[in-house]
Parts: structure tokens; sequence; C-alpha cells
């Protein structure tokens, strides 16, 4: 096996082309959006539908999908650099059309649809026309869990009816439809064959808003949504019967490592503003650059995005290669989710005060790396499933080797 961390020079091409395309184009459109008081929403649409029809035209457009879908047909580790570039700027993932949940639903619709959901639903995602959610986690029982789920959907003629509860489902509100997991299997033979996915059309007969839920990070993006019967055709069930759970964890290997790649283009801005602030800052004598207690901040974040980027770079390519995954995306999300909240952390903390305020972009990256501990598999169940695996491989092999990356080391 060949170990080459170089890109062609068609893909530099892409990586440079990306950087200049969020410099000269995304940024300047967010410091617009920004810096407009009272800005209509006619006027931000027209910011933000602008700066995607430019992407669509330089060809940055779609970087996950194949290109008979009009994307850029790259793969995982492609993508990592695509993304690790476009996620500087908060709206560069949308700019692209690679941003959650629609990037994962794409990916869903394309391995899970038949010819004709596809077309009605997958075609105006990449086209940039509709927008779609990803309904799964209810208050009632723990998400983590998905053999809880209480919403349920029973056959009647031709059509599924459907009664349940969700929230926190991003998008919603904005959303075209949905891709909705409910039970369907009274007694299925695993636990985890119990559940089935639906499109939904938004809006439907049944499908009700309640509320965005008010976050830490504020109030728009996270639905509660009640489901009371709602009638949706049998042709509308994504995958087969039983298989809503697959398809969830199908969806959600790639969609967190998407994940990983975004925020660590947030944990490198943030140890880019970390070093630059400890160069310009002077207290005691010297610079804090100068100082021990700030060197060891600048080289711990340092060393754990360096870690964050070869975990993810390693388990893209696990996922190309068509070998099994699971575990390396489940170390990876755990572990970079876990250092982006340190090194926003630490960056704030060499920044005072200024880091607490909403003068630099900091307290809202930080808001939103508290989610990421949880949020698509919380840090424990990680831990859990990563402990079992590698249980399991002592137990098979004698020793813990292959389930740290089966690695040649
Ligand atoms: C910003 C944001 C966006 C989201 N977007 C979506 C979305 O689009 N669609 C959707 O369906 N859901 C979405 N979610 C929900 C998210 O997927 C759930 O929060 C997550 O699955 C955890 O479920 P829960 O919140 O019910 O926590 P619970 O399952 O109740 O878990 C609470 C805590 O219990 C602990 N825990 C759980 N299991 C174990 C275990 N086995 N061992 C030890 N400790 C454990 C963990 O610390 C965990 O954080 C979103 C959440 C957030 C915050």
């Amino acid at each position: 096996m060949a170990i080459d961390f170089t890109l062609t020079p068609e893909l530099e091409d892409i990586r440079v082309r990306v950087r200049g395309f969020v410099d000269d184009v995304v940024r300047p459109g967010e410091d617009e959006i920004a810096a407009t008081t009272g800005l209509s929403r006619q006027d931000y649409l027209r910011i933000l539908l602008g700066m995607r029809k430019q992407a669509r035209e330089v060809g940055l457009w779609l970087p996950h999908m194949p290109e008979e879908w009009g994307g850029m047909g790259l793969g995982h580790v492609e993508l990592a650099m695509v993304q690790a570039e476009a996620a500087k700027t908060r709206l560069g993932p949308w700019v692209l059309n690679c941003q959650a949940p629609d990037e994962g639903n794409m990916h869903t619709l394309l391995h899970w649809g038949t010819e004709e959901q596809k077309e009605q639903y997958l075609r105006p995602l990449c086209e940039g026309t509709k927008a779609s959610c990803f309904a799964m986690t209810e208050p009632e029982v723990a998400g983590s869990d998905p053999t809880l789920i209480q919403s349920r959907a029973y056959q009647d003629g031709d059509e599924w009816v459907i009664n349940g509860h969700k929230w926190f489902i991003s998008n919603a509100h904005r959303a075209n439809f949905a891709i909705l997991i409910v039970r369907t299997e009274d007694d299925p033979d695993l636990p985890q064959a119990a559940n089935s996915a639906f499109i939904v059309d938004i809006p439907s007969e049944g499908w009700t808003e309640v509320r965005e839920v008010e976050t830490m990070h504020g109030s728009t993006g996270h639905s509660e949504i009640r489901i009371e019967d709602l009638r949706v055709a049998a042709d509308k069930m994504l995958g087969g019967r039983g298989e809503g759970h697959l398809l969830g964890q199908s969806r959600l290997g790639p969609a967190r490592l998407a994940h990983c790649m975004r925020w660590i283009a947030q944990a490198e801005m943030a140890l880019d503003m970390m070093v630059d602030r400890a160069l310009n800052r002077y207290a005691h004598g010297s610079l804090l650059a100068e100082k021990q207690g700030i060197q060891w901040m600048i080289a711990d974040s340092t060393m754990e995005l360096y870690q964050a980027k070869l975990m993810v770079l390693h388990a893209a390519y696990r996922i190309d290669n068509k070998l099994d995954f699971k575990s390396e995306v489940s170390m990876a999300k755990h572990f970079v989710a876990n250092a982006l909240g340190r090194i926003i952390d630490r960056s704030i903390q060499v920044h005072g005060a200024l880091g607490y305020s909403t003068d630099t972009p900091l307290a809202s990256m930080y808001q939103h790396a508290r989610w990421a501990r949880f949020a698509d598999g919380a840090d424990e169940v990680h831990q859990m499933r990563i402990d079992q695996r590698t249980i399991a491989a002592y137990k098979d092999t004698g020793s813990a080797r292959t389930a740290t990356g089966d690695l040649l080391l």
C-alpha cells in the first residue's frame, strides 16, 4: 500500500479554487449580510442565491455527488479537503450545496431511492431548488437508542398512516420534504428492524411544526414536529420495511465524517486566531506568544488538530475503499468533536474578554461546538461501540490491533 498525502494537480487545483471562492465570494457575501442592518428577506435571498449561482458557474457545486447528478464526483478523502476549506465560513458548505442535512439525505436517496423517488426528491436537492430534513429524534425517548422510537405507522390500503412526535429536526422549517423514521414492525426479529423510512412532503396535512426549539445558539434551525394521522402513499417508503435503522446508520457514517471535515475548518480558524492574538497581545513584559502557558495551549491545539486531520483522512480512505469504516468514523467523530471544543475554548481564553464577546466569531463557534458532542451519536455511545469492537477484536485475534484503525503499525 502506498501512503501518499500529496494531491494530484487536478485536486490541488480544486482546493485552491475552493479557497479562492470562499475568500472572494462567500466571505464578502457574509460580510454584506452582517453589515446591513434591517436587511430585507428579498435582499438576503438575493445575496445567498447569487453566491450559489456563482459556485455553480465555476463548477464548485455538489462536491460529494456523482457527475451524472451534476456533482464534482469526489471521493470522501477529496471531499474532506473541500469541506475543510468551505466550512471556514458559516455559509460556505451551503453555497456549494454540501451542507447538513441535505448532503446526508442526498447520499441516502442516491443509495436507497427508487428511480421515481430520485427524480422527484434527489434531483431538486441537487439542483438546489428544494431543501430537506431528517426526522428521527423524539422528545419522549432517548435519541441515542433508535430501537425506542415511538412514532408509529400502520398500513391502510395503499397508504401508511403515521402518528408521532419529533424534535430537533434541523432544517424542517425550510424543508420541502422530510425523511421520516418511524416504527412499522410490531415484533421484528431484531429490535433494530422495527423502523422504516418514509419521504414526507412538507407541507402535508398531519405534519405540524410546533416551534423552532430555542437553543444555546439561538432560536432557529431545529424544529419540534407533531404528526397526526399523516397519510403517506406506500411508494413513499424509502428502502424496505424494517430497514429504517440500517438506512439511518448508512446515512450517518459519511454524514458524521462530513461534520468532522467542517469541524476541522472551525478548529483551524480558532487556532489561527489564537496564534494571531498571542503574537499581538502584550502583557507582563512580553507578548502572550512568548509565555509558556500560552505556548502549551497552542501546541496542544496543534497536535489535536493534526490528529483530527489524520483520523478524518483515514476514515475517509476506508469509506472510499469500501472497507468497514464504523469504528474509524466513530473514533473520528468523538475525537474531532471534543478537540473542536477544547481548541475553541483555548482560543477564547487567549483572547480574554474579546473572546467572550460577539465581536469575534469564537463565541458563536463555541455554542455550535457544544452540540457536536452528542448530536449524531453522543460521546458515550461512540465510546461504547468502540469499546465493544476493541474487545471483540481482542477475543477474535488475541490483540486489539485491528480495532485501532487496522493500520500497518
Ligand atoms: C443541533 C442539533 C441538531 C440535531 N439535528 C437532528 C436532526 O436533524 N434530526 C434528528 O432526528 N435529530 C437531530 N438531533 C438530535 C440528536 O441526534 C440527539 O440529540 C442525539 O441522538 C441524542 O439523543 P437525545 O438528545 O435524546 O439524548 P439521549 O439519548 O437522551 O442521551 C442523553 C445523554 O445520555 C448519555 N447516554 C446515552 N446513551 C448512553 C450509553 N449507552 N452509555 C452512556 N451514556 C449514554 C449521553 O451522555 C447522552 O448525551 C439534533 C440535535 C442537536 C443538538
